[in-house]
């Protein structure tokens, strides 16, 4: 018996890192999860390795900036599982660089697939969830979302954003009974920060409390809560899980 026996749950982004940690989480708990992004082959991987553990799950490929796809993605998983209990708004992608090298298409895309990518898979689900009256919108944003970063303009708004728009859906939702919530990581070892170099992950190491950095398996665990029935009563905040950070 899982805690999430007979949910229908999508998490986007889930090829990689955090959302495959949460993906994997939700199907040993005994949800049918549908796992999305770009690279088909590790989606498949990914699959066949949670129906290897006795899971359930699906995948689809998608760019989240395609508002189209996401539409028809999220309408074939409902045609084919009857409800969508959870939605989980991984996706994320950085182009760091400082405002002065920053091209116009560095900032359009991280906000695209960041903010919009969360809009669009929204949208889809709203519906559903408003017909059923319940659902959980999970939206992944980032601590730099509320501190802000150098280097960081494009991907720091767009997670501020994420942080709005959750505000904004739990006060249009909440009386359906749909909770939405942001979750804000801090430092997490994943292929997003591996490229940092050595000197830079020291200083982030030192700024962290605990002084380790996170696991995707830390942010699948407050997700996991989140999503359940003991959380029943939250929705409208940011859940920041950085080990003490900021
Ligand atoms: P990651 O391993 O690079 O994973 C990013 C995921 O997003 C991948 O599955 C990738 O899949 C997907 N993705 C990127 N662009 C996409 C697009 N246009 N359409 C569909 N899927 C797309 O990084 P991660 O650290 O796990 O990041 C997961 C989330 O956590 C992101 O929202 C990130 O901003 C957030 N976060 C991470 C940290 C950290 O320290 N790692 C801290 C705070 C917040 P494909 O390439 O297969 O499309």
């Amino acid at each position: 018996m899982g805690i999430f026996d007979g949910k229908n749950v999508i998490v986007t982004g889930a090829s990689s890192g955090i959302g495959k940690a949460i993906a994997f989480k939700f199907a040993t708990e005994g949800a049918f999860v549908a796992l999305v992004s770009r690279s088909e082959e590790k989606l498949r991987e990914n699959v066949e390795n949670i129906k290897q553990a006795g899971g359930k799950a699906v995948f689809y490929t998608a760019d989240v900036r395609d508002f189209d796809r996401v539409q028809e993605i999220v309408k074939d998983f409902h045609k084919n599982v009857g409800s969508i209990d959870i939605l989980v708004n991984n996706a994320g992608a950085t182009r760091d660089k400082f405002l002065i090298q920053m091209k116009e298409e560095d900032f359009t895309e991280i906000i695209d697939i960041n903010l919009k990518g969360t809009f669009n898979f929204s949208k889809a689900v709203s519906r559903i969830m408003l017909r059923q009256k319940s659902g959980v919108i999970i939206n992944i944003s980032s601590v730099v979302g509320i501190t802000g970063n150098p280097g960081q303009a494009n991907y720091a708004a767009s997670k501020a954003g994420i942080i709005a728009f959750t505000k904004s859906l739990a006060k249009e939702l909440g009386s359906r009974n749909i909770r939405v919530i942001a979750v804000a990581p801090g430092f997490v070892e994943t292929a997003m920060t591996s490229g940092l170099p050595e000197e830079v992950k020291e200083t982030y190491l030192q700024s962290i409390a605990v002084r380790r950095f996170g696991t995707p398996e830390d942010i699948a665990n407050v997700v996991k809560f989140l999503a359940s029935p003991d959380a029943g009563y939250i929705s409208g905040q940011v859940i920041v899980v950085d080990g003490g950070m900021i």
